[in-house]
């Protein structure tokens, strides 16, 4: 058993099945039953309100209880007092499985393929497709941060061939994996302009952040499309089907108490150098 990713509230752990992971959430060191908590909140969450909005394409996953004795190695290290007898954890499909070559590895993009390039995986985050502002939220948050990141999924979903700007140098993908990209790019239901659409319409219906002044202010609404905004998506495309198989993942709830990092965020970007670039919204 061990961990093989980590994540802000998160880690992910291999317990020994190739086809599925154990996701354990660490939002809260100091206690194993405010994580349980959350976890039972966050799963009915995700069923009752995320996936009903993605057009099957959720990564599937449940709720377990894991005897803390089978887990309490790896947990304590995270986790400062395991006051529980169970860990609640989300068992969910392992979307890598057998792709273990990582060719690309960026903030936003990580890519994997078999051995022989039958199979090509991308694990990308879109974030932010849909913004009222003037200014594009993804780049000029990215120019804040120092990135240097030359792509964006916005400019993506309005050109597909933005494509090559975000493989870069990386020449190995297959041709026919790379047409098969451009063809599901050209489709109005490809997860882009899903979740795209998505965050239009909770936009539209939220108070916008720059009016958000305290925790009473984030409803619902608002957390859903901060949910939508920080997905991350797996498209696998394989050479005997050449088709592509999208799953989503990261749909977590935000705690309420994250809004003073939104509005600071969102003060910050104001007062920043922005970047323009065409978009339909
Ligand atoms: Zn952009």
């Amino acid at each position: 058993m061990q961990v093989i990713g980590r994540g802000g509230a998160n880690i992910l752990i291999d317990y020994g099945d190739p086809t599925w992971l154990w996701r354990c959430c660490i939002r809260w060191p100091d206690l194993l039953s405010s994580n349980n908590s959350y976890t039972i909140k966050n799963i009915s969450y995700i069923k009752d309100y995320v996936e009903p909005l993605l057009h099957g394409l959720l990564c599937p996953m449940y709720l377990i209880d894991v005897d803390i004795e089978a887990i309490r190695p790896i947990l304590s290290d995270f986790i400062l007092n395991l006051d529980d007898k169970v860990v609640k954890v989300i068992k969910i499909k392992n979307l890598t499985n057998n792709t273990s070559n990582l060719i690309l590895n960026n903030h936003f993009l990580k890519s994997y393929c078999s051995q022989n390039l039958q199979t090509v995986i991308l694990e990308l985050k879109p974030k932010w497709l849909y913004y009222d502002t003037d200014y594009c939220r993804n780049c000029t948050h990215n120019a804040f941060k120092g990135r240097g990141t030359k792509y964006c999924y916005n400019q993506l979903l309005m050109n597909p061939a933005h494509l090559e700007l975000i493989f870069g140098e990386c020449t190995i993908f297959p041709v026919k994996f790379k047409a098969v990209m451009h063809e599901y790019l050209r489709n109005d239901n490809n997860i882009f302009k899903i979740l795209y659409d998505l965050q239009k319409k909770l936009t539209k219906n939220t108070t916008p952040i720059s009016d958000i002044k305290s925790i009473n202010d984030v409803n619902d609404e608002h957390l859903l499309l901060m949910t939508l905004r920080d997905v991350t998506c797996f498209i696998e495309w394989n050479s005997a089907e050449n088709a592509l198989h999208v799953n989503i993942i990261d749909v977590d709830l935000k705690p309420k108490e994250k809004w003073t990092h939104w509005t600071k965020t969102y003060s910050q970007l104001t007062s920043s150098q922005k970047i323009y670039h065409t978009s339909n919204k």
